[in-house]
């Protein structure tokens, strides 16, 4: 997704005279540092390889599992921090055969290992457990597992839990800055129902006693949250598209009782692909390939195998969330959800706080698939300002580090694209902004990154200077404001409603000189030309800004 929190806006969206209320300061508790920071029982390892083995039962909502962490050792240490949420219940924890102590602290595991910890060592740790996981109450936003029936009444489990944390039923280190090298999912479901996972299926196993295993396993580097199940009773058909890495396989699995509506609604992944891999570079998992598999909720951008439930209509759920009309020719979680693989999959966020990283370059990616559906920039650019109206400033953007904070759950979303559509107007140069989008995901690929970054790449390789441009929009709540009069025949104008040192240039429209790059800064200026009135005069819609027209004798 996450669009998570989308459904809130297209709420307030209904009520929008309805001013939102400024959100409290958030308060921290010791559970948060313990979920969002690199304490010390987590940042002397390194997870190289999950190897995940669950065993569901549909039938009272259960599951039987373990899993084996194999970690390299980077510093000393004997107290090692692992993640597992109640109410699911260990049963044993063993390194080379010996039982490993342990104590719980909320969501936290802290294991008392025996065996020596040499620095550079490499050493496998298994978790073995049981019980209830936790259920979702309102997937995919408020998650967990979700145990459904389709319209058959044929038993249909998924997994949805980027926000919750994949230690809501699983154990490993819940943190964004720690991904393993490769991971094993081998879920094991009832004889009648097949479940897909991540990468690719290595195996297929009937056990003998009602219950078949599939074995997954992901090549690549995988964040925890994009882990998933989904056993239903599914079909399978495929595809190839031929891309800028080769040959990648597109495979599709819908219900079988959705198998035809699939096939024409799903149609819409290669020209997905093909713009993506344009602005953006290669699909980043030729290895594990691409595959979008029906979920029993409305979609989550899980690697490899993006959930989707968008009931096989375009917009979101049928609706435009730009209200222009230009999200209504395409299918907006098949666009939205694989815009992920590159903006939070391959490039991802190393804290919470920088989830921008994932949301904003995926709003903005639907501006680029708008613009790339129709051939016209002007139909993207409309498409990305039209979800300004969603804008709430309700908190900065940028979370705060260490505590699990992704900073304004809707704000990364609206105006973290309308932010990356402001930076292509400074940037002043398609083919440029265009390398520097690929060049983003070719430097970063398959790495946990911070927002810093992405905005010191962009501004190094733009050779505009962004810094301020990034902490007003990112950091505070702020819109700059465009104040703008006639005076003694001239244009005067300056920036309010901005940070220290604000000084962004802005295209304006001169009812004489045409299209005018201004250079304002919080003192008034008179040097953009001669101007009698302010009829024709127009601020470029592109940059996100408030135009403000004030009297003469405003000072
Ligand atoms: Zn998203």
């Amino acid at each position: 997704m996450n669009i998570r929190r989308v459904l809130a806006a297209l709420a307030l969206m209904a009520v929008a005279v309805v001013a939102a209320p400024a959100q409290q300061p958030a308060k921290f508790t010791h559970a948060d540092s313990l979920r969002g920071g690199n304490g010390p029982g987590r940042s002397w390892w390194d997870a190289t390889f999950y190897d995940l083995h669950v065993a569901i039962a549909p039938a009272d909502s259960s599951i039987r599992a373990w899993n084996g962490i194999t970690y390299r050792v980077l510093s000393a240490s004997q107290v090692m921090q692992v993640d597992l949420q109640p109410p699911l219940v260990v049963d044993s924890i063993r390194q080379n055969g010996r039982n490993v102590t342990w104590k719980r602290d909320g969501n936290a595991l802290f294991l008392t290992l025996t065996e020596p910890q040499r620095v550079g060592d490499t050493k496998t740790v298994a978790v073995y457990y049981h019980g209830k996981p936790i259920s979702a109450k309102r997937p995919p936003w408020d998650g967990g597992y979700i145990w459904q029936r389709d319209s058959l009444g044929n038993p249909w489990v998924a997994t949805a839990n980027e926000g919750l944390g994949a230690s809501a039923w699983w154990p490993n280190k819940d943190y964004f800055g720690d991904e393993p090298d490769s991971q094993r999912v081998a879920i094991t479901v009832p004889d009648s129902m097949v479940n897909v996972s991540n990468g690719r299926m290595r195996s297929r196993t009937r056990n003998g006693d009602g219950t078949t295993t599939y074995e997954w396993f992901v090549a690549e580097p995988i964040n925890n949250y994009n882990i998933a199940v989904n056993a239903g009773t599914y079909e399978h058909f495929f595809n190839v598209y031929q891309g800028e890495a080769g040959t990648l396989s597109l495979d599709f699995w819908p219900l079988k009782i959705h198998v035809d509506t699939a096939r024409k609604q799903w149609a819409q992944v290669t020209p997905m692909m093909k713009c993506f891999e344009k602005w953006f570079g290669p699909y980043p998992w030729y290895r594990d390939g691409y595959k979008l598999v029906e979920a029993p909720h409305l979609g989550m951008e899980h690697q490899s195998a993006v959930a989707y439930g968008n009931r096989f209509q375009n917009g979101y759920l049928g609706r435009d969330l730009s209200r222009t009309g230009r999200g209504l020719t395409w299918d907006f979680i098949i666009v939205h959800e694989s815009a992920h693989e590159w903006w939070g999959n391959s490039l991802t966020a190393r804290d919470a706080s920088y989830m921008w990283i994932h949301e904003s370059f995926a709003n903005y990616a639907e501006n680029l698939y708008v613009e790339c559906q129709t051939g016209d920039k002007q139909a993207g650019a409309e498409y990305v300002i039209g979800t300004r109206s969603l804008v709430r400033n309700d908190r900065p953007v940028e979370g705060i580090a260490g505590v699990n904070d992704e900073g304004s759950g809707n704000d990364h979303y609206y105006k973290g694209g309308n932010l990356l559509h402001l930076v292509r107007q400074l940037v002043g140069d398609d083919e440029k902004w265009r390398k520097i989008l690929r060049g983003l995901q070719s430097t970063f690929r398959h790495q946990t990154i911070s927002g810093a970054q992405v905005e010191e790449y962009v501004t190094r390789e733009s050779g505009v200077n962004l810094a301020k441009v990034w902490d007003q929009y990112l950091r505070t709540t702020m819109i700059p404001e465009f104040e703008y009069k006639v005076e003694n025949g001239q244009l005067a104008y300056r920036w309010t409603n901005v940070i220290a040192g604000f000084d962004m240039p802005v295209v304006v429209t001169m009812p004489e000189l045409g299209r005018v790059t201004l250079h304002p800064t919080t003192e008034w200026k008179t040097d953009g030309g001669a101007l009698r009135g302010l009829e024709g005069f127009a601020v470029d819609v592109n940059y996100y800004v408030t135009p403000k027209p004030v009297s003469p004798g405003t000072r």
